[in-house]
């Protein structure tokens, strides 16, 4: 359907500029055209969905164009209200600061990169278009001219979600026979990253506001603690433009390249919910609802140190007392006196959700949680033949306390896989459940009350941030007592 409107209006297709800020209406446009109903569009939407769904989704009625450009619900209109909302703010700013002959071409920068992102891929990402399998918002690693010839052409690309962590500065790569350090954010003439402001509340709960609209964090709205004074906050940037690898090429040797800085996942709190089943067991009822279009954010820190980065040519390096006033070379190998930023990388994308609750039930021991986390998600992966790494979690803190959080399972693809829906079914449930508690007790580390954890059991290479407090035992005893 907006192939065939993008026949008809090629000005309006490429860059989110071209669609959101055209000087035509576009998406007003597109209303009309869908309002004079053209017959073909019809049949061809009907040739590609099963009849049986026709009734549901009001193709004769032509209801289905609510769900694109309802005032409240349309997902195309709030798209377009995201980023002229984005835009109109950060507008704001540069007239004010211009007027007040302040520096401001930062601001302008930031609003031409919005402007300039690929509309597919800002419409995939907010679920105006499906994107199962394909890939969206690719970058590449950019290697260094290596002058002795035999080296082939070699193309390293990611998605983002992915290229936060292994194309992170200091990460490295084995290609063409050699070791490749990433040692730059790729910046881009008249281009600056968008710079987003973060925290995490002491409760777990994670907010996100666009950093330089004079927006502020405010209040966490899980436990209306000032989100300010928050222990975990910064500002983190989206590598869109992609990264640079260091001119210093090595042999790869025998011992494994630099290892990249876990992921750390959020929930934004985010969903439309669907499908909720209740299981009773042991007087506690576990309440587990799907859910799809659930923003999920994932940030690198770099443990907690972050990156320095270079405002000037987008070198960077972890944050150490060390690396902050050095001189440094750009990518064409000369001196840079820029100056520093410290940054985390950070990637918002939505997916399918599973949220799990466990009513009343508290436990504030150190760890719980999360072990309880890890655990089920190793179940789900046994029992329902999922990818382990095509699942991943995080907890959240519906009622605002973290020692009765909710945990929330997601497909760690883009737009989602419909592997975690799964879970929410009777009989799914259990299964996952079980699975998960053969996976703690079967393990041997801790000796027989299980008191620790390890890859066996728990632990992997995404959840390094949390291994200490991980701990099969707890597990153990609390799935023991429901099942
Ligand atoms: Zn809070
Ligand atoms: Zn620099
Ligand atoms: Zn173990």
């Amino acid at each position: 359907m907006l192939a065939d409107f993008w026949r008809q209006h090629e000005n309006a297709f490429g860059k989110v500029e071209d669609f959101f800020f055209n000087p035509t209406n576009i998406p007003a446009l597109l209303g009309e055209y869908l309002q004079s109903k053209p017959q073909h569009i019809l049949e061809s939407l009907k040739r590609i969905v099963p009849e049986n769904m026709h009734d549901a989704m009001g193709f004769d009625d032509w209801s289905w164009v609510k769900y694109l450009l309802d005032p409240d619900i349309g997902v195309l209109t709030m798209a377009e209200l995201e980023v002229t909302e984005d835009v109109k703010a950060l507008d704001e700013v540069y007239n004010e600061r211009t007027a007040q002959h302040r520096y401001a071409d930062h601001i302008l920068r930031a609003i031409n990169t919005i402007m300039g992102r690929e509309l597919i891929d800002y419409l995939a990402n907010h679920n105006v278009l499906p994107k199962y399998g394909f890939p969206v918002d690719v970058v590449e690693l950019q290697l260094p001219h290596v002058d002795d010839g035999d080296v082939p052409e070699l193309e390293l690309q990611r998605e983002l979600r992915i290229a936060i962590s292994e194309y992170a500065p200091g990460s490295q790569v084995v290609a063409g026979g050699r070791l490749w350090t990433s040692r730059y954010l790729k910046r881009i003439p008249q281009k600056a990253w968008p710079k987003y402001r973060y925290a995490i509340c002491e409760c777990g709960n994670y907010k996100s506001v666009l950093a330089d609209t004079g927006i502020e964090l405010g209040e966490c709205d899980r436990c209306n603690k000032p989100l300010e004074k928050a222990k975990e906050k910064g500002f983190f940037v989206i590598p869109e433009f992609g990264f640079i690898a260091d001119n210093a090429v090595e042999k790869p040797s025998t011992s494994k390249p630099e290892r990249t800085y876990s992921l750390y996942p959020n929930f934004a709190g985010k969903a439309d919910e669907g499908r909720s089943i209740h299981m009773e067991a042991n007087s506690m009822t576990i309440t587990a609802t799907a859910a799809s279009h659930g923003k999920i954010a994932v940030l690198n820190t770099a443990g907690d140190a972050k990156f320095m980065i270079c405002n000037t040519c987008g070198y960077a390096k972890v944050n150490s007392r060390m690396a902050n006033d050095t001189v440094h070379k750009n990518p064409q190998g000369i001196d840079c006196h820029g100056s520093f930023q410290r940054l985390a990388l950070g990637y918002e994308f939505e997916t399918d959700i599973l949220q799990m609750d466990f009513g009343i039930y508290g436990n504030n021991k150190d760890g719980f949680w999360l072990s309880l986390l890890y655990a089920i998600l190793e179940g789900a992966a046994e029992a329902l033949n999922i990818e382990r790494q095509d699942i991943d979690g995080c907890l959240y803190p519906v009622s605002g306390s973290m020692y009765r959080p909710a945990l929330i399972l997601f497909d760690d693809v883009p737009g989602g896989a419909g592997h975690v829906n799964r879970i929410a079914d009777e009989t799914a449930l259990k299964d996952v459940l079980n699975a998960a508690l053969k996976r703690v007790s079967q393990c041997e580390c801790g000796g027989e009350k299980g008191d620790a954890s390890c890859y066996g059991c728990l632990r992997n290479y995404r959840n390094q941030r949390w291994h200490d407090v991980l701990n099969r035992g707890m597990v153990m005893e609390f799935l023991k007592m429901l099942l």
